[in-house]
Parts: C-alpha cells; structure tokens; sequence
C-alpha cells in the first residue's frame, strides 16, 4: 500500500528536468558521486541497481529518451511519462492506493510489525517503508514525516541543509556584482574549507543576488556557512603564464586581452575593481608597459576568486535537502534500520546527496529497489 498526503504523488518527477524529467545519468552508479557523512554507503543499492537498469525499464516501457551534456538522461517528450510507468509498474504488483491520505501516527506494536493511523483509518503492515523526501519546495508536500519517524524509532538525523541551490552576498558586498546578473560562463569552483569537495567545472550564472547555474548549485551541497568559495574564470588556462610570455612587447591593451578570455562585461568591471588597488594599471594600459608582478596578480585574480556567501535560497529554491537518517543505522543492502526490522528509509530522506544530473532520482531508484527486494525475500 502506498500512502500520501498529496493528491497527485510524484510531483518532483513531473516538474523535474524543466518538465522532462532528468530520470538518471550514465555515470549516476559512481558512489563518489553522492555525498552523506558515509561517502561509500550508497555502492551496494547502487550496484545491483545501477542507471543501466533503470533505462532498460524505460526502454521496456518505449519512453524514448536522449542524452545531454555529462551523461544526463531526459525523456524526449515529458516526465509524465516517467510518473505513468511508475503508476503502471505498482499497479502491476497490485498496490494499493491512499492519495490525500494524512498519517497521524506510526506504532510498533511488541509483536513485531508497524500499525499506522491515517486518515483513512489504520493500517497494519509487516514492514514500512519511509519514502517522504526532503524538505526543499515545500508546496511539492515536502515534510518533515520521515525524520520523526526516524527519531521515534531512535535513529539519528544528520543535519538537514538546503542543497542544491543558489548562493545569496551581503547587499553591499555583491552590489558591484549586480551588475553581471544574467551573465553565465563556464569556471571552476571549489570549497576549499572542505576537504572532501570535488572541484567542479560548470557553468555559473550572476544574479541580483548572487550566483546560480550548475556551478554553485554544485558547490552549495559542500559549502559550510562562514566559509568561502574560490572560482577559477579561465579552467584549464595558466593565465599567469600566458601573459608573462606575451610581456616583452604585447601591444594589446589590458582591456583586449581580458576580453580574449572573458565576456566582456566581466572583463571590463574586472579591470575597473582591479586598478581601484592597483592604480598604475589601467584598462587602456598595454601589455608591454604593465609590471610583471601586477600581470601575475591580475592573473590569479581571474583564477582564484575567494568569495563569502552570505546564505542560501534555501529549501524554497533547493533541489534537494543534504542530511537526513544516519546512514550508519541503516543496512546499505536492504535500507533496513538495523535496530528496527522491517522499517526501511529510502530516497531523499536518507544522508546521500547526489550531485546535479540525475544522480538523485537514480539514489531515489536504487535504494527502493533495495528495499523492495529485502521485501520480497
Ligand atoms: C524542482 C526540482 C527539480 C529536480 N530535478 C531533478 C532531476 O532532474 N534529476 C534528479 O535526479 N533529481 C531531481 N530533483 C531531486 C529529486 O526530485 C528528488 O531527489 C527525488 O524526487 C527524491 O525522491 P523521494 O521519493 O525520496 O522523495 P520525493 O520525490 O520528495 O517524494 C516524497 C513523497 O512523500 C510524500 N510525503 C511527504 N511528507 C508526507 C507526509 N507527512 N505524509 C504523507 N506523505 C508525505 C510527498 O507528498 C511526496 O509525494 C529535483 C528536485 C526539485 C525540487
């Protein structure tokens, strides 16, 4: 039986991927692409349910789908044909539906299996399992359900976090910057306070109020408050080096040669910022006639942008909430609580944060089916 107090369940899927569902990805079966406090946790659900599996139900259901950019994968026409395969695969194994069903209270009662009030009266079950998300968008009927489930049951909650989701400055901070919103370019991006985030190349996007775009989607899943973020406008380049080898007689000016790699508008606010430290440099300054030492610090200007964001857009604008049930309470193989036979959490409420691209829903797949094959058993 599958209880929900929305009307329509699914609804993430339906507005996922612009209303295309980005169902998995190609590499989605990399554990060290998920994040949670057990980095490794999510192999074993993974392996023996790896994205492969998931398109081969897609392509037994002929939903046909396309690849984009890093391995993403998206239906061609629209996510509800996602919600319609899942609706005809639990038909298919005779579930029962309570829709705009509210649950009251969760009991174990000592003979072993779980008794749940709900509006629709109560319900006895010998196993549950605790499928209510995160806690970002919350007119999606994101709750908190499963995390007091988990705590009843005495398990621990990693603290939740918003993820996925834009970075917000101080007002006075970013207002030079406001003037880049709408901008987007391919960086780099790091948390260096945080020794187990990966460094991203993705594309960032300037906003009023600070920076969006995969690239700090990306990174706000690692970001800690307090801490700053260190952006490299030009990945892959050594800027450095190429501008010292260009000295002895460059003859473009500084504003052509930032603009050879930057877009312009970035490029011309640049200077205008650099040169209120560095008076002597000016945008119409050429090459030749600019010191070594103000070149090299222009140049690592551009590639090691130290910012502090402020905050988050929190769970309002997050694809995803971080955190979530201890994993190390937790069976990787089955998503059982070890102290609580036949309560399993799978999907989001769990402590494993894929990145942007199709890494969630597939976490969301695989550890169902983890489940339901403990289940089954
Ligand atoms: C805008 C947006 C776009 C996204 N796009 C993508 C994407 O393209 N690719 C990707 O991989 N991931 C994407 N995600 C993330 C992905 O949607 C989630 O990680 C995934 O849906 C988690 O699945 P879940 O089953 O754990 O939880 P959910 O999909 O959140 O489902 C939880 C269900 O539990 C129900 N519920 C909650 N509380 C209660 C309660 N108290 N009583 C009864 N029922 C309750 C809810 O109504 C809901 O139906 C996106 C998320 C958002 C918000």
């Amino acid at each position: 039986m599958l209880i929900d107090h929305a009307r329509r369940p699914g609804e993430k899927i339906r507005i996922s991927g612009g209303g295309r569902c980005n169902f998995t990805n190609v590499d989605a079966g990399r554990v060290e692409r998920y994040a949670g406090a057990q980095p490794r946790f999510a192999r074993d659900a993974l392996r023996a349910f790896p994205p492969q599996r998931f398109v081969a139900l897609v392509d037994r259901h002929r939903i046909s789908h396309h690849e984009k950019h890093r391995g993403q994968l998206f239906c061609d026409d629209s996510s509800q044909r996602i919600l319609q395969m899942l609706r005809a695969e639990a038909d298919a194994g005779a579930v029962q539906w309570r829709l705009g069903c509210r649950v009251h209270a969760v009991r174990a009662p000592g003979q072993g299996g779980f008794e749940i009030d709900t509006d629709a009266g109560t319900v006895r079950a010998r196993a549950l399992v605790v499928a209510t998300g995160g806690l970002s968008i919350p007119p999606t009927g994101a709750s908190d359900l499963g995390y007091r489930i988990a705590r009843q049951f005495g398990l621990d909650i990693v603290q939740t976090r918003p993820a996925l989701v834009p970075l917000r400055f101080e007002p006075a901070a970013w207002a030079p910057f406001g003037a880049l919103s709408g901008l987007a370019l391919e960086v780099g991006i790091g948390a260096p306070g945080q020794s187990c985030a990966p460094r991203f190349v993705e594309d960032l996007l300037f906003t009023h109020r600070g920076l969006s775009g995969p690239a700090a989607l990306q990174i706000s899943t690692f970001w800690r408050p307090g801490e700053p973020l260190e952006i490299d406008f030009a990945p892959g380049r050594q800027l450095e080096d190429e501008w010292i080898a260009l000295q002895p007689d460059g003859r473009q000016q500084l504003s052509t040669l930032l603009a050879a790699s930057l877009p312009r508008r970035l490029a011309a606010l640049w200077l205008d910022r650099f040169g209120l430290e560095h008076p002597e440099v000016r945008p119409t300054n050429r090459v030749a006639q600019t010191g070594k030492r103000a070149l090299r610090e222009l140049a690592a200007s551009l590639q090691r942008w130290i910012v502090l964001p402020d905050g988050t857009e929190g769970y309002r604008k997050a694809e995803v909430t971080s955190g979530g049930v201890d994993t190390s309470a937790l069976d990787p193989r089955t998503l059982q609580a070890r102290a609580v036979p036949g309560l399993h959490f799978i999907g989001e409420v769990v402590d494993v944060t894929g990145w942007l691209g199709g890494y969630n829903f597939q976490w969301a797949w695989a550890s169902g089916h983890a489940a339901a094959m403990a289940l089954t058993a």
